[in-house]
């Protein structure tokens, strides 16, 4: 497998607070990686760093390679242009406007590297959206809202779909049917960055996790392997 995005000796300070101290992480071609910690372990920085978002007095040293491109001194519209597009946690739709003028809003880059979606492929992606078309965001559920954030991330021609806790706030039932939509993008063919505070539902979907802890990288490896690792057990799935 081609590796797509490549992260390494990445650090990350805030002011004199060490948020990541040397990181490496890869995500293959067409590969779901989640990234999984307890509050404050630098998931949000990671991702942050990766898409060139990194808030207030951040300072970013090492290296992020997208396709073998060093990207790490791009700024967020350049890094998006070449197909890294982050759906950040929180709100990430316009509540007063549809979801089909949420949609319009979004055009995909003139020299998009990515898979193009037309409007009408978001909707293929996520049926139920098509009959809420001309309801205003504010009027739909968490779960669609958030299908609503990750299609308009789709209308960008993403290489590289980065979703920070896209299961924030939703019910389980709705937490299993956002996961399971992300998991089809990337058969698809799409790569997936995914941060996950349910790490259990993320195991579901991903072919590897990492595990940070307090700005490193404390263990990795496969779905497989992680929903062994002590670690992983002792903190999210509960001993049997
Ligand atoms: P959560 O699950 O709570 O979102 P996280 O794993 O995403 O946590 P981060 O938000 O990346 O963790 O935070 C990592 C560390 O960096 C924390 O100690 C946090 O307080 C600090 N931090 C994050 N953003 C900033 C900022 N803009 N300015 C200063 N410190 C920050």
């Amino acid at each position: 497998m081609n590796t797509l995005l490549r992260v390494s000796d990445l650090r990350v300070r805030y002011g004199h607070s060490v948020a990541l101290s040397g990181v490496d992480a890869q995500v293959g071609d067409g590969e779901l990686v989640a990234v999984a910690g307890a509050n404050g372990a630098g998931k949000s920085t990671l991702v942050n760093a990766v898409a060139g978002w990194s808030r207030g007095r951040a300072t970013v040293s090492g290296s992020i390679e997208l396709g073998g491109r060093e990207v790490v001194s791009l700024p967020a519209h350049r890094r998006c242009k070449l197909g890294v597009v982050l759906v950040p946690e929180g709100k990430s739709v316009f509540e007063q406007l549809t979801v089909d003028e949420n949609f319009r809003m979004v055009r995909p880059p003139r020299h998009a590297t990515g898979k193009r979606y037309e409007i009408d492929d978001v909707y293929e992606v996520f049926p139920q959206l098509r009959e809420r078309a001309h309801a205003r965001c504010a009027t739909l559920s968490g779960g669609e809202r958030q299908m609503v954030a990750i299609g308009r991330a789709l209308r960008a021609a993403p290489r590289l779909l980065i979703l920070d806790e896209p299961s924030v706030g939703l019910a389980p039932r709705l937490v299993v049917e956002v996961l399971q939509h992300i998991r089809a993008l990337v058969e698809g063919g799409l790569s997936v960055l995914l941060v996950e505070q349910n790490v259990k539902a993320a195991l579901e979907v991903a072919d590897r996790m990492y595990l940070l802890e307090q700005g490193r990288v404390v263990g990795s490896g496969s779905a497989a392997e992680m929903r062994d690792d002590d670690r992983i057990v002792s903190a999210y799935l509960g001993r049997l």
